[in-house]
């Protein structure tokens, strides 16, 4: 019998071993770049290293969405597109100023228009350091609402306010009822709320909202595959009832370390040469608590 329950646990180690190195293996290796068709001409890309990203092809351009992180994965982006069309690629549209939805511009070519929310071109500003990042800082912003006309299609792009992080743009095709909406939408896990880019919690609630008043039925996000109105509905429904419980126990008087008990958080110790960001129901907390 001992044995038996030593070879279980020889064996449940070897299973953790051996998975756990193949996540390691995946984060070297990440796989190959591909796009694949979501509607019309609408495409997503998936794969290689940074962010899902996505494209349209219209009659006579391409219109990129997001940059990948790195030159290798945005070049690889760029040879999926070549393979569907010999247009040239004329925007890029970027979601918002995280490093893996736009470090790999420098992959494009030099004459592309780039497109962001004015706090995402700031953001940029503040965060590319090296000459050739510097010559990819968006060429024109915009801070509510801006319409692109590739032929006869228009694109819509929408700020709703601070969310993930203060410069989230949605770019909606209105014609295929499309949608791709960056990081304001994690599956299986935690919204993100950047707040040292001054994201915030009750306004990604706000801008999930406006984003279903869109009428839009697919969704194509950064970190996970495409969704639809009853996904955003269910992170809104949890976002709300997190806040809602949050603000009841500040109520009641509980402490940040009492609430983070209860909610069962735990510290994650910061990533190497980050400074500490806070979790999500520390965010609320702190959200709720300082004064405005
Ligand atoms: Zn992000």
């Amino acid at each position: 019998m001992k044995n038996a329950i030593k070879f279980f646990f020889l064996t449940v180690f070897i299973l953790t071993f051996s998975l756990s190195s193949s996540i390691t293996a995946q984060q070297q290796e990440p796989v190959p770049v591909k796009a694949s068709q979501v509607k019309g001409n609408i495409y997503e890309v998936e794969g290689g290293r940074g962010a899902n990203a996505g494209f349209f092809i219209g009659e006579k351009e391409v219109l990129v969405i997001d940059a990948k992180m790195t030159e290798e994965s945005a070049k690889q982006m760029i040879a999926e597109i070549k393979k569907l069309t010999s247009n040239p690629i004329k925007y890029v549209i970027l979601t918002h100023s995280d490093g893996d939805h736009v470090n790999g511009l420098v992959g494009f070519p030099a004459d592309v228009i780039i497109a962001a929310h004015h706090q995402t071109a700031k953001d940029m500003d503040a965060a590319f350091k090296d000459a050739k990042l510097r010559s990819y800082l968006p060429d024109f912003t915009f801070s509510k609402k801006l319409k692109l006309h590739s032929g006869d299609k228009t694109v819509k792009l929408f700020h709703f306010g601070p969310a993930h992080t203060s410069g989230d743009v949605v770019v909606y095709f209105p014609e295929e009822k499309v949608a791709f909406i960056g990081d304001l939408l994690f599956l299986g896990r935690d919204p993100l709320i950047h707040r040292h880019k001054n994201g915030n919690s009750f306004g990604l609630v706000k801008t999930l909202k406006s984003i279903l008043k869109l009428g839009a039925d697919t969704f194509i996000h950064g970190h996970g595959s495409i969704a639809s109105p009853s996904d955003l509905e269910g992170v809104i429904k949890s976002l709300e009832e997190k806040q809602t419980k949050i603000k009841a126990l500040i109520k009641e008087g509980k402490s940040l370390e009492e609430i983070k008990k209860i909610f069962n958080v735990e510290d994650r110790p910061p990533r190497p040469g980050r400074s500490r960001r806070p979790g999500l129901v520390e965010t609320i907390y702190l959200e709720l608590t300082e004064k405005k």
